[in-house]
């Protein structure tokens, strides 16, 4: 091999005993695309072939400390606060066995979460399974979401057969303030403030362009 080359040579599998290294995984997809069903499906699995986790969210639909999914499955989650670190994990560690995070909602965490997450799977062969949105209702990356695709081992873009009302996949989530789409605003309001006249709305890229709600738009 060169040494020009950017590749670092690896011995043979077997030879050096090679383990299969903990992963980082990003899952994302637009709004009600089935994403915490997932995250609770994958939960089940490794639970039952004897592996410990954790699930952890923020700002879940249920509006405590849970992972819900629109189909009425649910699992009790730690809250991920604003002041979480991911580390004081790998400190609880000592306690009891930790194989793998389901970690919800992780648009809403902060950057330095989400490194705190790769620094668990490469320091401490923890897996990290994370679901999210990919963007924000003005279309644009979440912060931490933009650092998951930067940092993840695997993305996987899920399109559990969410449609705009025109039939298209959906891909967009839309914000609307009293039935009309708004492009500007805070990239985060949390449910129940006095904004309540704020819906969200999965569109395709052409009705998320042109602001076309549909003839079903909440206000019509
Ligand atoms: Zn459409």
């Amino acid at each position: 091999m060169s040494d020009l080359s950017a590749l670092s040579s690896v011995p043979p599998a077997g030879v050096s005993g090679l383990h299969r290294d903990a992963v980082l995984k990003f899952f994302y997809g637009p709004m009600d695309c089935g994403k915490s069903t997932l995250a609770l499906q994958i939960n089940y699995n490794h639970r039952r072939q004897g592996r410990h986790g954790l699930v952890l969210t923020k700002h879940d639909r249920s509006g405590g400390p849970r992972v819900t999914s629109r189909i009425g499955l649910g699992d009790e989650a730690l809250e991920v606060g604003d002041d979480f670190d991911f580390s004081s994990l790998v400190r609880r560690r000592t306690a009891y066995r930790l194989d793998y995070l389901i970690c919800d909602e992780v648009q809403f965490y902060s950057v330095e979460q989400i490194e705190q997450m790769a620094g668990l799977v490469d320091d401490c062969d923890v897996d990290v399974y994370a679901f999210g949105l990919a963007s924000d209702f003005r279309s644009e990356l979440f912060p931490a979401t933009r650092r998951l695709f930067e940092l993840a081992d695997e993305v996987c873009r899920l399109q559990v057969e969410v449609l705009c009302w025109c039939g298209r996949p959906g891909q967009l989530n839309a914000r609307t303030v009293g039935g009309e789409l708004v492009r500007a605003g805070e990239q985060v309001i949390i449910a129940d403030t006095d904004e309540a006249d704020v819906r969200y709305q999965v569109l395709c890229r052409r009705h998320y362009r042109s602001g076309d709600l549909g003839k079903h738009s909440p206000q019509s």
